[in-house]
């Protein structure tokens, strides 16, 4: 890249009229773009990424001075909005005693907290706690439950999943396998991918009443492959990245119902739905269904460190400790974190101290009112809330650059992805927030006309 460098881009920008906060500002664009992946980008990537300074409660602070809202809570993850005084008080006393040791031999006190406020809040029955350090990684371990559990109890030729499409559980291999077969990355990567059995999306939508046959070719590829089949794997009653959907719980407590009679494994992946996103506490209290292993992530921390859990039944554990090894076989580097874990456990309280129902509650229907003049309007296909999440489905892909420059020009940071134009905000966004975020939304939706 001669002529690139930093003499000659020195140069140029000594005569830049806008003053030096513009030029960092441009500069930290194009080093960035030099030099890192962005998620599902090409090297350089295609669109230039916002720079962010500074986040605040529910705001972003752009490089160019601008203040936008967090629309998407940071993937799901910053429930209670940025630099919260108290996981920030969290993180600084866990400082205080150690940022990180070994998991391997070694215990501490933030991780055995977390654990048993984990155990104590979850579907009564899952008891034992794996602290992993992605959600993508929490999935793999959960399927490595399933698998050596089906070894431990006799049965090593189970080793397939069957789940639903329009999934997504991550993007490291396995669980890439069972993410929708279509929307997911098969096509690309379908030749290594262990073969998963795919049921249809799962229906009724939430809110309609469910029948004997929306689950009838779940079942029957359950009552035909159940003796090669080591668990089911599916999002409770919210489908997030595969599609932005919500499902009868009904569907959910059947589910439940046929893995008991056919002695399937159900894992439920609550990454998204964690933590109150719905309006419950977890996706499958819509059902007061217990999974045998439950996934954690995204919101756990509060969105400040990575780390997700793995929650098991005594069963699963003791199935899994049965097989040939003697042991679960994974083991990362910084698992149970204990940065991560002292704020997950912080974010956890935190949560529960607070009116976190009425909360989700007053932001379903501040987006149900806010989002509802969408649902007339032409090139829309659907316009639905659940909890603390709303969503426009678009007839046709949403142009992204021109629609995120129209939302951050409302003060509002969203991430459209397809035919997909959602929020999920903070549980500490104000009415002011919702309005300025649904607004910015709707004007959105009139702009692809
Ligand atoms: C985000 C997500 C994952 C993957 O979690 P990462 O932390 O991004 O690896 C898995 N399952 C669901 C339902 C998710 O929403």
């Amino acid at each position: 890249m001669a002529g690139d460098g930093p003499g000659t881009g020195r140069a140029r920008r000594r005569d830049d009229p806008r003053g030096d906060h513009h030029r960092k500002h441009l500069d930290l664009i194009e080093r960035d773009r030099r030099r890192l992946w962005h998620p599902y980008a090409a090297m350089p990537s295609a669109l230039p990424a916002v720079p962010v300074v500074a986040a605040a409660g529910t705001t972003l602070v752009l490089a160019d001075g601008r203040q936008v809202i967090d629309g998407m809570s940071s993937w799901w993850a910053a429930i209670h909005g940025h630099r919260h005084p108290f996981l920030d008080e969290a993180v600084r006393n866990q400082l205080e005693s150690m940022a990180h040791v070994m998991f391997g031999g070694i215990t501490h006190p933030a991780a055995v907290e977390l654990a048993e406020l984990l155990v104590e809040i979850a579907p009564p029955g899952l008891e034992h706690v794996f602290l992993a350090d992605s959600g993508s990684v929490s999935v793999e371990v959960a399927i490595k439950m399933a698998l050596q559990f089906a070894r431990g109890t006799g049965h090593p030729e189970r080793t397939r999943l069957l789940t639903v499409a329009s999934g997504y559980h991550g993007d490291t291999l396995a669980a890439m396998s069972v993410c929708d077969p279509v929307t997911g990355m098969h096509s690309m990567f379908g030749d290594i991918l262990p073969d998963q059995l795919f049921a249809p999306q799962p229906e009724p939508v939430y809110g309609e009443t469910f029948r004997a046959e929306h689950i009838a070719d779940f079942a029957g590829l359950l009552a035909a492959h159940r003796d090669e089949i080591a668990a089911v794997i599916l999002e409770p009653v919210v489908q997030g990245a595969g599609g932005m959907r919500f499902y009868s719980p009904d569907y959910l407590a059947e589910v439940r119902r046929l893995c008991d009679r056919h002695g399937v494994l159900l894992i439920a992946d609550e990454i998204a739905t964690g933590f109150g996103r719905s309006g419950r506490l977890f996706g499958c209290d819509h059902a007061g269904v217990r999974p045998d292993i439950m996934c954690l992530g995204k919101a756990l921390t509060g969105g400040y460190l990575s780390m997700a859990a793995v929650l098991c039944t005594a069963e699963v554990a003791g199935g899994v400790s049965a097989a040939e090894s003697g042991a679960l076989m994974h083991g990362p580097t910084f698992m149970a974190n204990p940065l991560a874990a002292a704020t997950a456990t912080a974010s956890v309280r935190l949560l529960l101290s607070r009116p976190w129902a009425d909360e989700v509650a007053a932001i379903e229907e501040s987006l149900a009112a806010g989002l509802a003049p969408a649902a007339a309007m032409p090139g829309i296909a659907d316009v639905r809330v659940l909890g603390a999440i709303g969503v426009i489905e678009t007839a046709d892909p949403v142009p992204l650059a021109a629609t995120q420059e129209l939302l951050l020009d409302r003060g509002v940071w969203l991430r459209p992805f397809g035919r997909l134009l959602y929020t999920m905000p903070p549980y500490i966004s104000s009415a002011g927030d919702l309005r300025r975020i649904t607004g910015a939304m709707v004007a959105a939706a009139e702009a692809l006309r």
